[in-house]
C-alpha cells in the first residue's frame, strides 16, 4: 500500500528531486531507494521570516505502481435526449461535458465568439477602447473565465466536486500541477486551449455548440418551458433548459423579468482594483525576499470590518495586467487577468465593499434591480469623468486617503489609460469612507501597502452578480417555471471558475435526476 508523509522543506530544497528522496528515505526509514513518490499537496508557509514549503507526498514501493486515474470518459450522445444550456461559461461547458458522462445532448448556445475570433475584439477594446457588446472579457467562448487568471480556488468545501472539476481541466490540458496546489491557476496564455479542448470534446461526442447566438426569448407555456429563441430568429424547442449567462448578461435578467419569471436582487461587492509593484508585495509577503525560480509572485487575502460592513480584496492576480471588462458602452468596468508564469511586474486585485440591496437609495422590495442599477451608474459615472472611452478614473493610494487628486503615476498596466480625479468624489460616499478605512486597515496587515507608489482603478464593480434568478434547492428550477433551471453566477450560486463549474454539472445531476423519475 503506498504511504503518506507530509513535510516541510525550503523552497529550494521542494525543487531539489535528490533531496526529497533521501528526505523519503529518512522519514519513512527505507532500506532501498527503489521508490517513486509525488505530489500529493503544496502550499507555502510565509508567516515566518524563512519562508517554508508544506509538502505531502505519496510514496510508492517496488512492485507498487502509480494510478494511470482517467479523469473523463466520454460517450455518443448524438441521438439522445436534448438538454438546452445558454452560455458557454465554465457553467454551461462543464454541464456540457457531465450531460454527455450522462448520456444527454448538450446543444449550447453562446451569445460571444469563439475564443480566437473574440481575441480580436479584446485587442480592440485594449487598443481603441471600442466595445462589442457581444464579444469582450465577460462573452464569449469559455465565458468570463477565459481570458482571466484561470485561478482555481473556491471556497467550497465540498472537496471531492472541487477535485473533480480540477481533473477535468487537467484531462483537457491543464497542467497536473493544478491538483496539488493549494492555490492553483492556469493563466490567460493557456486557458483558451483548455477551453478549446472541451469545446471540440463536445462536438465529437454528438453536442452542439453555436456561437453567435444569443438568446432573446425565453418559451414558456403554462409555468413550464418550452424553447428559446436565437437572435431574434430561430426556435429551438427544450423542455430542459440550463440558463449559465453569468453575471453581466443584464439583458436576460431583463427578459425574465418582463416575461413575469421572478427575479430578485441581491447583494453583491463593488470597490476599486488596486495595482502595486509586484516587488514590493513579494517583499511584504515573503520577509524581504523576491520571487524566484524557487517561489512564485507573492499573494495575498486580505479582509476587514468597516462599520459592519466587509471590505475585501477579490480576485488577487500576481504579476498579472488590469484588463477593460465592460460589455457595453457608455460604461467602464476593471478585472484582472495573469499569465500561467504570472512574470509581469505588477500585482492587483479589487478592493471590494458589500453593497446590500436594502441598503441603497431607492430601495423597494418589488424592485429587483435596485443593485444593478447601481453597480451601471457607478461604471457610467465612472466614464464620464474619465473622458468617455475606455480609460478609467485613477488615484494614487495615499493620495485617495487624504483627498488628493494625484499629479502623476507609476506606471500602470491598464492598456487603455488613466484619467486622474478625486476617487472620493466619484464613487458613491458610502463605499469611499468604507475604502479608506479598509485600506488604513490593509496597511496594518501589510506594512507598506499604503503607499502612493499604488494606483486605484475604478471601478471594480462585476464581483457578482446583483441579481438572483431563485431556484428550488432541491430540483434546482426556477421557482415557478418547471424545467428552466438558472445556473452559476449569473443566478447567484457561484462566484468564481470553479464553484461556476460545480454548480453546472450539479444542474445536470438535477436534470437527470428529473428524467429518471418521470
Ligand atoms: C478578467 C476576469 C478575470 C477573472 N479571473 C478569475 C479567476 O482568476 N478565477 C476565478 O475563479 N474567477 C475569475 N473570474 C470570474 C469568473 O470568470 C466567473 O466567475 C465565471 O466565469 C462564471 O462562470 P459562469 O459560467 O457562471 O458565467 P460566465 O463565465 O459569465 O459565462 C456566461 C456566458 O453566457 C453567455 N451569455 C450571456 N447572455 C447570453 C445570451 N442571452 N445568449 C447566449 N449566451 C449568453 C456569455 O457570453 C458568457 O460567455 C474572472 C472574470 C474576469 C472577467
Amino acid at each position: 500500500m503506498s504511504q503518506i508523509i507530509q513535510v516541510q522543506v525550503t523552497p529550494e530544497q521542494a525543487k531539489d528531486l535528490v533531496f526529497l528522496k533521501n528526505l523519503i528515505l529518512n522519514e519513512l526509514d527505507l532500506k532501498t531507494d527503489e521508490f517513486e513518490f509525488v505530489w500529493r499537496k503544496r502550499s507555502i508557509d510565509a508567516r515566518k521570516k524563512q519562508v517554508k514549503i508544506n509538502a505531502t507526498f505519496e510514496i510508492y514501493l517496488k512492485g507498487e505502481s502509480i494510478p494511470n486515474e482517467v479523469y473523463y470518459t466520454s460517450q455518443d450522445v448524438s441521438n439522445k435526449k436534448e438538454i438546452g444550456i445558454v452560455g458557454a461559461g465554465p457553467a454551461g461547458l462543464f454541464a456540457a461535458l457531465h450531460a454527455i458522462e450522462l448520456g444527454l445532448k448538450p446543444i449550447i448556445f453562446e451569445r460571444g465568439k469563439d475564443v480566437r475570433s473574440r481575441r480580436r475584439d479584446l485587442a480592440k477594446l485594449n487598443k481603441v477602447g471600442v466595445v462589442n457588446s457581444e464579444s469582450n472579457y465577460c462573452f464569449g467562448e469559455g465565458g468570463a473565465g477565459t481570458y482571466s487568471d484561470g485561478k482555481l480556488y473556491t471556497r467550497s468545501k465540498k472537496r471531492g466536486d472541487v477535485l473533480k472539476a480540477l481533473k477535468w481541466f487537467v484531462h483537457f490540458g491543464a497542467d497536473q500541477d493544478i491538483l496539488v496546489d493549494a492555490h492553483p491557476h492556469i493563466g490567460t496564455n493557456k486557458l483558451p486551449q483548455v477551453i478549446v479542448a472541451m469545446r471540440e470534446a463536445i462536438i465529437q461526442a454528438g453536442g452542439e455548440v453555436h456561437f453567435e447566438s444569443k438568446m432573446t426569448d425565453v418559451l414558456i407555456d403554462q409555468n413550464e418551458v418550452k424553447g428559446i429563441v436565437i437572435n431574434n430568429d430561430k426556435k429551438y424547442s427544450f423542455d430542459k433548459l440550463i440558463l449559465a449567462t453569468g453575471h453581466s448578461a443584464r439583458d436576460v435578467f431583463y427578459l425574465l423579468h418582463h416575461k413575469g419569471i421572478k427575479v430578485q436582487a441581491k447583494p453583491f461587492a463593488l470597490g476599486v482594483r488596486v495595482e502595486h509593484a509586484q516587488e514590493l508585495i513579494d517583499k511584504i509577503q515573503y520577509s524581504g525576499r523576491l520571487n524566484d525560480d524557487y517561489l512564485p509572485p507573492a499573494s495575498y487575502s486580505l479582509v476587514t470590518q468597516v462599520d459592519g460592513q466587509g471590505v475585501y480584496s477579490f480576485c488577487m492576480c500576481p504579476g498579472g495586467i488590469i484588463a477593460p471588462c465592460a460589455t457595453s458602452d457608455g460604461e467602464v468596468v476593471t478585472n484582472g487577468w495573469s499569465p500561467s508564469k504570472r512574470n509581469n511586474p505588477y500585482s492587483n486585485s479589487g478592493i471590494v465593499v458589500t453593497v446590500n440591496p436594502e441598503d441603497l437609495p431607492g430601495y423597494s422590495e418589488r424592485d429587483p434591480f435596485v443593485a444593478l442599477k447601481f453597480q451601471q451608474a457607478v461604471e457610467q459615472k465612472c466614464w464620464e469623468v474619465a473622458g468617455k472611452n475606455q480609460k478609467v478614473p485613477a488615484q494614487c493610494l495615499k493620495d485617495f486617503i487624504e483627498g488628493k487628486v494625484s499629479v502623476s503615476f507609476p506606471r500602470s498596466s491598464y492598456i487603455p489609460g488613466l484619467k486622474s480625479v478625486d476617487l472620493n468624489e466619484v464613487l458613491p460616499s458610502f463605499i469611499a469612507k468604507r475604502l479608506r478605512k479598509a485600506f488604513i486597515d490593509f496597511d496594518k496587515k501589510m506594512k507598506g501597502f499604503l503607499t502612493n507608489d499604488a494606483v486605484l482603478h475604478a471601478p471594480e464593480s462585476r464581483t457578482s452578480s446583483p441579481v438572483q434568478i431563485p431556484r428550488n434547492s432541491e430540483t434546482m428550477e426556477h421557482i415557478t417555471v418547471k424545467g428552466l433551471y438558472p445556473c452559476a453566477e449569473g443566478a447567484g450560486y457561484a462566484g468564481g471558475i470553479i464553484s461556476a463549474a460545480i454548480d453546472g454539472m450539479k444542474a445536470i445531476d438535477a436534470i437527470a435526476q428529473a428524467l429518471n423519475e418521470n
